[in-house]
């Protein structure tokens, strides 16, 4: 029998526990894109139950007042309400001590609030600090900058090529001048769920300080901190069903009783005198100003809808359907998941890659079908460079996911697939001329930048909706002239796109100040996003390139609305690449008044 059960054996297996759950959510009431809402990225952030929206809501309309320090009613009640979410946090980790308990802005702050001031009591010049090649950059750059500040140095665990930690080198990079191991519970990018236990205990004998990532665990899994051992485990609200803005620290006492605060301000103190201050006890010392009231009792309400689920049963959905999102996955010809552990939660990464599509251009298709995936690096560069990648698509469940969820995504990949297919073979024009074997840079297509962009906004104009602009852009992109292959050069790279992006440029022979460029990436959306910029740009004086008004041209064609904030920031590079050696034709022709 295949390994590969079929679609509609399979369509009995997925659980029906959880469906109910669903109606919970107030965001799956409405249409996206004319569609019922296919939620597949509740690894960057879950959708709140009604549950924690109304706690919220109470707290503002009947409870507003600023905890600790009011002794009115209001106050309070607010204090009581801020401190039960704080119990509630403790009992979800198993944790009896809830000073223990830190209210952060998120796992990103939590760690940053270690690596800051654990390491302004433990660190001193060549100590050494484990992390590990899967690590989100919340778990990478903290660390960085204290090794910078302390002169510390970064041990980096490598993972094999299912995206498991090996544990043999672990333990290498182990010895008495380790003072710190920070790795995550749960990868975000490939799903892979790491031994703490063992690497904790491996870490204690050698006398280091161990914290966990558990931003992408705690929504899906018991979490038993003193079964663990760890010193801190760090955790965003917003990936447990609560609120944006408020996140946890745990650390144990000890420890957090050594270290500095993380910040100064009001409600950290005990004695404030402009000699010396001295500071509140735990766990007021690490929180200096008024907190995230409303977002502590969100999460606290979450905590609450989580229990009334019950975390085991959501575990054992979530599995049932991560491993039926698996196989089916797995019936697309040509898809490749990237990552392959043999523990594995949640998450799964996978590329197109016969015929290869670009992670950017599946994840765009899915949204006109009405399917949020995530695609990209997921905040993890070293971890894609590990694997020689630049983006994969990922799809993550939460309560609400459901067999027909993972059945809409498989059956619109399979459509993409049809469609490329089905596609006359794009050629584009030329790389070189012919005539001198230079690259084949095309003329200006209108007087001016402001001219170009007229026209453009005009054929824009006649186009209604999101879906039919996007085609349009993926066509320009067809059109561009493709790229000199020894152009590709580092020098020629564009960092910043999340797609691979090249860029040449030159004044063009026999002009003062005439730009021309050439630029690919491997993403058609890209492609199109650089036709767009050819247009505007190639053949136009360097004045007027500098003197064009990019921000205007986007809000009026409506790109600003769709390009999601990443492809924003790439486009951004490129403008700025492109900026940059207008300006440096306008530098050199500075003063010649000949132009
Ligand atoms: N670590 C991991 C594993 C994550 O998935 C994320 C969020 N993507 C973070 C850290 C950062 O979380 P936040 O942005 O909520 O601080």
């Amino acid at each position: 029998m295949s390994a590969i059960v079929s679609h509609r054996e399979q369509k009995a297996v997925p659980p029906t526990s959880m469906i109910e759950a669903r109606r919970d959510f107030p965001i799956f009431e409405q249409l996206i894109r004319g569609k019922e809402l296919v939620y597949l990225d509740s690894g960057a952030t879950t959708q709140k139950p009604r549950a924690v929206l109304e706690a919220m809501d109470r707290y503002y309309e009947q409870q507003n007042a600023n905890i600790h320090r009011g002794n009115y009613f209001l106050s309070l009640e607010a204090t009581a309400a801020f401190e039960q979410a704080r119990e509630k946090v403790a009992r979800f980790l198993n944790v009896k001590d809830t000073r223990a308990i830190l209210f952060t802005r998120g796992t990103t702050e939590s760690i940053n609030l270690v690596a800051s001031s654990l390491s302004r009591y433990l660190l001193k010049r060549g100590d050494e600090i484990i992390i590990s090649t899967m690590e989100h950059h919340s778990n990478i750059v903290p660390w960085q900058l204290a090794c910078e500040q302390y002169g510390a140095i970064l041990k980096v665990i490598p993972i094999n090529d299912a995206g498991e930690l090996l544990m043999d080198e672990y333990e290498k990079l182990l010895s008495p001048r380790t003072r710190i191991v920070a790795v995550t519970h749960l990868s975000n990018a490939l799903g892979t769920i790491n031994n703490i236990a063992t690497i904790t205990k491996m870490a204690h004998a050698v006398g280091a300080v161990v914290l966990v990532d558990g931003a992408q665990w705690v929504a899906h899994h018991v979490t038993d901190l003193p079964a663990l051992d760890v010193d801190f485990y760090a955790f965003s609200g917003h990936k447990l069903y609560g609120p944006t803005g408020i996140g946890v620290l745990y650390g144990k006492r000890q420890l957090l009783e050594k270290m500095p605060p993380y910040q100064g301000g009001g409600d950290m103190i005990k004695r404030v005198t402009f000699e010396k201050t001295t500071y509140a006890d735990l766990p007021n010392k690490f929180e200096a100003g008024t907190p995230n009231i409303a977002g502590a009792i969100g999460l606290g309400a979450a905590i609450d809808y989580i229990n009334h689920l019950g975390l085991s049963k959501v575990a054992q959905h979530e599995e049932t359907l991560f491993k039926y999102m698996e196989r089916r996955l797995l019936e697309v010809p040509g898809l490749r998941i990237v990552g392959t552990a043999a523990h594995k939660s949640g998450a799964v990464s996978f590329l197109l890659d016969q015929p290869a599509i670009a992670a950017y251009d599946v994840g765009l298709r899915l949204d006109i079908d009405g399917i949020a995936v995530r695609t990209g690096h997921h905040c993890c560069e070293p971890l894609m460079d590990r694997f020689g990648i630049g983006a994969t698509i990922r799809a993550t469940l939460g309560v609400y996911n459901r067999a027909s969820d993972v059945d809409a995504l498989v059956d619109s990949l399979q459509t993409l697939r049809k469609e490329r297919a089905a596609q006359p073979a794009v050629s584009r024009p030329a790389a070189l001329n012919l005539a001198n074997d230079e690259p084949a840079y095309t003329q200006a297509f209108a007087e001016t930048p402001e001219a170009a962009a007229e026209q453009f906004i005009d054929e824009f104009s006649f186009l209604d909706d999101w879906a039919d602009r996007y085609q349009y852009i993926i066509d320009l992109g067809n059109k561009l002239p493709a790229f000199p292959e020894n152009e590709r050069t580092d020098v020629n790279r564009v960092h910043g796109c999340q797609s691979t992006v090249f860029l040449s440029a030159r004044k063009r022979p026999g002009t003062l100040d005439t730009l021309d460029f050439l630029a690919d990436s491997d993403a058609d959306i890209v492609r199109g996003l650089i036709a767009i910029l050819q247009r505007l740009f190639t053949g136009q004086k360097a004045s007027s390139i500098l003197a064009f008004d990019i921000e205007a041209f986007l809000e009026k064609i409506g790109l600003d609305k769709n390009l999601a904030m990443t492809r924003r920031n790439g486009l951004v590079s490129m403008i700025k690449r492109i900026k940059g050696l207008a300006q440096a034709i306008e530098n050199t022709c500075v003063g010649c008044e000949k132009c």
